[in-house]
């Protein structure tokens, strides 16, 4: 780890300040961003080049920004105005990738952080992918196929003229599963006549890539499992807590299963359920019926598997090994991060994106766990999009087993690049170690561009 002296810390403070000056208003992007210039700015002491070329001041300001009405029609035959977005952060190695959420709390500020977070996750992957971010304050919960599809639809209209295949290719994220990026996929084909690789995350007969569901949850588990290696220990036997219990929560908790941990938590945005004995193949089972089919709440299944519910609570307070935040920004604080170490949690494998505070993050790093922040532990889904794009050009598909592959193989080069940029004595500080090898490949490109 390289060492904040006192005139670094005054050169963050005073870039930080710029930064918020030119971003009022967006709590989550400043917090995306401090969170990277704290990691990278000792770096850029001391290799002055991207002083220069002002590389940081440029990566904080997105290349496109794109806003744009979208009208629909309820079931009601009621009108309907949502705001949609596209930030196209940084395309230095690649077209824009990442994915689009659909959720109430969709603003600026949040997608702004997302497409930052993003441009450096793609980086570490291995592949050729700059980074964006996209979606809506549409809410999908409660809305009927038709509306969702007709909301789809409307988004794409506008989104359609900004992306393409070698431009910018969107995926899922919160509130964008199959059903949205089939609704999505079908409008783009319409408008655009031609069936190209434009989306990932697509279905299996047209044009998506097998494990690409299960790559983020499984991308997760696989860099927690290196994480424990560098410690001679494995997940076998582990208690493990997951939260959320959408796409990236369900496959975490199907790998870990697999691999013999002991998954006694998930939970939606209205509670959680403990499952002492460990929730089995047939529950997970279950919950991808009740979530990604019935659409319902993770209270039924309490019910259904006879296990603890607790009402507006996070799963934070249960006794574990490890701990899998996997459903959103800023859901593990101080506190939560302080009753994680008390009750014994030895690491974290961040599946969402900046799912615990600063304040938390400092926590963890104090103790010296093993945290693993979410740009690289949960790079594993934006992998597989890659290998989604790759299969699409040369109109190929490959194996599961090729796929899961590949998958492992870029989670174990991501932990390499944590280990050689983040290692301090015996101890790898692994913010530090993605963010400041993010950085250097994205950084470089740039410099090799010229100034544009
Ligand atoms: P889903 O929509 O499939 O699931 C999200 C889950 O998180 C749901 O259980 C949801 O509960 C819960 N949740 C959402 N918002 C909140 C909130 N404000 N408070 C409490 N719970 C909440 O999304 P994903 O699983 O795809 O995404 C989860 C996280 O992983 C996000 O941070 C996303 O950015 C990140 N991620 C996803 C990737 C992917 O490939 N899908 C790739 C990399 C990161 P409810 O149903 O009640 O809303």
């Amino acid at each position: 780890m390289i060492k904040k002296g006192g005139g670094v810390s005054k050169r963050i403070e005073e870039f930080m300040e710029k930064v918020t000056a030119k971003n009022p208003g967006e709590p989550e992007f400043h917090q995306a961003v401090r969170e990277v210039a704290e990691s990278v700015m000792p770096f850029i002491e001391k290799n002055p080049r991207y002083q220069e070329n002002k590389i940081l001041e440029r990566m904080v300001e997105p290349e496109r920004t794109i806003m744009f009405r979208v009208p629909w029609l309820d079931d009601q035959g009621e009108i309907q105005i949502n705001k949609g977005y596209r930030i196209e952060m940084n395309s230095a190695i690649g077209p824009y990738k990442g994915g689009i959420r659909f959720h109430p709390s969709v603003n600026l500020s949040i997608l702004k952080f997302l497409a930052f977070e993003q441009v450096f996750k793609n980086s570490l992957t291995t592949l050729p992918m700059g980074g964006g971010k996209g979606g809506s304050d549409f809410d999908p919960k409660g809305k009927s196929d038709n509306e969702v599809m007709r909301f789809c639809q409307s988004f794409m209209t506008e989104l359609s003229k900004h992306i393409g295949a070698n431009t910018d290719v969107p995926a899922g994220d919160i509130g964008v599963g199959g059903r949205e990026i089939g609704y999505m996929f079908g409008q783009y084909k319409r408008l655009r006549n031609e069936f190209t690789g434009v989306l990932t995350g697509k279905g299996l007969n047209w044009g998506g890539s097998l494990i690409r569901p299960e790559a983020t949850g499984y991308g997760c588990v696989y860099f927690v499992q290196e994480m424990l290696k560098t410690r001679g220990e494995s997940l076998k036997g582990k208690v493990c807590a997951v939260s959320g219990a959408g796409n990236v929560a369900q496959y975490t908790v199907e790998k870990l299963i697999q691999l013999g941990a002991k998954v006694v938590t998930l939970s939606d945005s209205n509670g959680f359920i403990y499952d002492e004995a460990g929730i089995d193949h047939k529950e997970l089972k279950c919950v991808m019926d009740l979530k990604n089919v019935r659409r319902g709440r993770i209270k039924d299944c309490a019910k259904e598997f006879s296990c603890k519910y607790f009402d507006n609570k996070k799963p934070w307070d249960v006794k574990c090994d490890i701990a899998f935040p996997s459903a959103t920004q800023n859901e593990i604080n101080e506190s939560d991060a302080k009753t994680l170490l008390k009750n014994g949690c030895i690491a974290v494998g961040e599946g969402a994106n900046m799912p615990t505070t600063p304040e938390g993050v400092e926590v963890f790093q104090k103790a010296k766990i093993l945290y693993a922040p979410g740009k690289a532990s949960n790079a594993g889904g934006v992998a597989t999009s890659g290998l989604e794009m790759s299969q699409n050009s040369m109109r190929l598909s490959w194996s599961r087993e090729e796929v899961d592959k590949k998958l492992n193989e870029i989670m174990v080069a991501i932990h390499e690049q944590c280990v050689r940029y983040g290692k301090e004595n015996k101890h790898v500080d692994y913010v530090t170690g993605a963010n400041v090898a993010g950085f250097v490949k994205v950084a470089d490109a740039m410099i090799d561009h010229g100034l544009v």
